[in-house]
């Protein structure tokens, strides 16, 4: 059974925890560098994506995350995670894992929806519409080739993936729906990429 890697720097990295432990997944909390050669997959929680990469950055963790990313191993960002997985952010100079050929604008639904809730259509996690949670999301502006868009709202991509790399500008984890964390576990992790 893999064991799954949630960065636990800062942000909602208890929820996904949560999570893993609910469907059973062996799961650890990662807060420094030696914690990643321990783990065979890794998921990059929301919260604020400058502080997570400034800590990555100060702690030297970035290049070493980036190296095992960019060998295979699977990863999952949701909010300020997919933000960290991204190659361009359009509004910052911040530092990022640049593994994810997207390019990205933070905060960036406005401010009368900063936060809302809404059905997804996500043919890949089956037919009962996903519920999905934005808090501050960032919009994808631009999906590079070979990424694929898993579920769009309004017409923009909100959950997209490339090989080992998964991300949603989205929050899976703040809902009792698991199934695109069994998604991550099933397609991305135990049965290697497919
Ligand atoms: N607004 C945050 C950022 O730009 C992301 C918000 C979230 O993860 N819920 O980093």
């Amino acid at each position: 059974m893999p064991t799954v890697g949630v960065l636990a720097l800062q942000g909602a990295f208890r929820e996904h925890m949560a999570v893993l432990l609910r469907m059973g997944t062996r799961a650890v909390e990662i807060r420094q560098r030696e914690h990643i050669d321990g783990i065979d997959a890794l998921i990059i929680p929301g919260g604020e994506s400058t502080t997570i990469g400034r800590l990555l950055a100060e702690w030297n963790m970035l290049a070493h995350l980036k190296e095992r990313i960019q060998a295979g191993m699977p990863v999952y960002g949701s909010c300020a995670g997919l933000i960290l997985l991204c190659k361009t952010i359009e509004n910052s100079d911040q530092p990022s894992l640049g593994v994810l050929d997207i390019r990205v604008r933070r905060n960036a639904f406005g401010r009368q929806t900063d936060s809302f809730e809404t059905k997804l259509t996500m043919p890949e996690l089956g037919r009962t519409p996903f519920h999905a949670v934005f808090i501050r999301a960032p919009v994808i502006t631009e999906v590079g080739p070979g990424v694929r868009v898993l579920a769009e709202f309004d017409r923009m991509a909100v959950a997209v993936r490339r090989d080992n790399v998964l991300a949603t500008s989205f929050h899976p984890e703040l809902t009792q729906d698991m199934r695109l964390h069994r998604y991550f576990m099933k397609k991305m992790c135990e049965t290697g990429v497919n």
